[in-house]
């Protein structure tokens, strides 16, 4: 058995606590069945912490989340806390709790799985079977650079911001990158603006000095423009695309609609030693929060993630990957995914939970 490892859990707020709780029973399902020896904490986060204690982030969780090896988060945010004082609104507790724990590397697959091609707002040739992956930059860029603001010159209000990365910022985010590209299809897609930044020409620079320890690694490089261009025009060109923290942004969201499913999309956010908080790309939920209607396959494919690439359990996460993709199949859906065809079988939260574990059983068994 491996040794004792801690996961946190952040339910949060909205439809956090339905989804969540659903990712628990999966990941206590696997941990069951291939012994992984996971402990698992829940703790308070977001508006239901602020509701508790005063505060979205309290000291408790945060020292939890310190010293576990992975967290899994559901969603946090809500129109009742529209009113509360800035820094106490949720959203700045999970902001805080990414810059405490150092996670500079996000990864945002984008995975259309055949049976939802429909869904997608592109022809279903075009997207059906979609598997890529962009690794955003998270903690530098031009988000955070000095100096900033907005002040007078020569009469008139000037805004400015600093695009500034530094070479070990690059290198690291290169060899997230490459690691995980390593573990998918060994293609990796570098997308900057070379040709008018010299940001991008330092980018492009390190990012080609560290494929030199990656030689199993295909490395490709686009600008930023094209990249854009291409997602829409032949998404299944890429498998994994590493870029810049602003770049990423914009990109990753149009890779998401690619999908057209908001509750199916999990995400990463790694520290430089692989630990990583978990969670599904989409919010609280508030317009279906307490109805138990909510996808929870988003979270559960956190999971899978969370398996994969901070714990490398990878038979127990390609076993979860394979239960929703056979779940799918057999024409279970929630209704954000359902598109009302004759095979398909309407199911609540809690239920497609059951499903997927009995698919898990199912492949145990068999
Ligand atoms: P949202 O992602 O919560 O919801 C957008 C739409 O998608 C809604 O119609 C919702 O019902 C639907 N949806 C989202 N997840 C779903 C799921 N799993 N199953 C079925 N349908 C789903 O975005 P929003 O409405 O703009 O934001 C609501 C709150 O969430 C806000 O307070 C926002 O700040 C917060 N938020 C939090 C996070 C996070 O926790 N990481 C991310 C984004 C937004």
């Amino acid at each position: 058995m491996s040794q004792a490892r801690k996961i946190v859990i952040l339910p949060g707020d909205g439809i956090g606590p339905e989804i969540i709780a659903e990712g628990r029973r999966v990941l206590e399902t696997v941990n069951q069945q291939y012994d992984l020896g996971l402990s698992l904490q829940t703790c308070l986060f977001g508006g239901a912490a602020y509701d508790a204690s005063g505060s979205p982030l309290p000291e408790d969780t945060l020292s939890a989340c310190r010293e576990a090896d992975a967290i899994l988060l559901g969603a946090i945010g809500g129109p009742q806390y529209d009113t509360a004082p800035r820094d106490l609104r949720p959203e700045r507790g999970l902001l805080g709790l990414r810059s405490e724990l150092k996670l500079f590397s996000n990864l945002r697959p984008a995975l259309l799985y055949p049976e939802l091609a429909d869904a997608s707002s592109l022809k279903p040739e075009l997207v059906a079977g979609l598997d890529l992956m962009i690794v955003r930059e998270l903690t530098g860029g031009i988000y955070f650079g000095k100096p900033r603001g907005i002040e007078e010159r020569n009469g008139e209000r000037v805004g400015f911001n600093t695009l500034v990365y530094s070479e070990s910022e690059i290198r690291r985010i290169a060899v997230s990158a490459f690691e995980i590209a390593r573990q998918r299809g060994s293609r990796l897609c570098s997308v900057d603006k070379m040709n008018v930044l010299e940001v991008s020409e330092l980018w492009r620079e390190v990012v080609i000095e560290v494929g030199k320890d990656y030689p199993d690694v295909e490395l490709t490089h686009m600008f930023v423009d094209n990249a854009a261009m291409q997602l829409v025009r032949a998404p299944k060109q890429f498998d994994v695309i590493v870029t810049s923290n602003m770049f990423g942004d914009i990109l990753s969201d149009a890779a998401a609609m690619l999908t057209g499913s908001i509750g199916m999309l999990p995400s990463a956010s790694l520290d430089e030693a692989g630990k990583g908080m978990y969670e599904p790309i989409h919010g609280s939920a508030p317009d279906i929060a307490g109805q138990g209607v909510a996808n929870p396959l988003a979270t559960i494919l956190s999971v899978s993630m969370m398996l994969r690439y901070t714990l490398k359990e990878t038979a127990a996460a390609d076993a979860i990957d394979s239960a929703v993709a056979q779940v799918l199949a057999q024409g279970y859906r929630c209704k954000d995914i359902a598109s009302g065809e004759a095979n398909e079988q309407l199911i609540n939260t809690t239920q497609m939970g059951d499903a997927i574990i009995a698919a898990l059983q199912a492949g145990a068994d068999s």
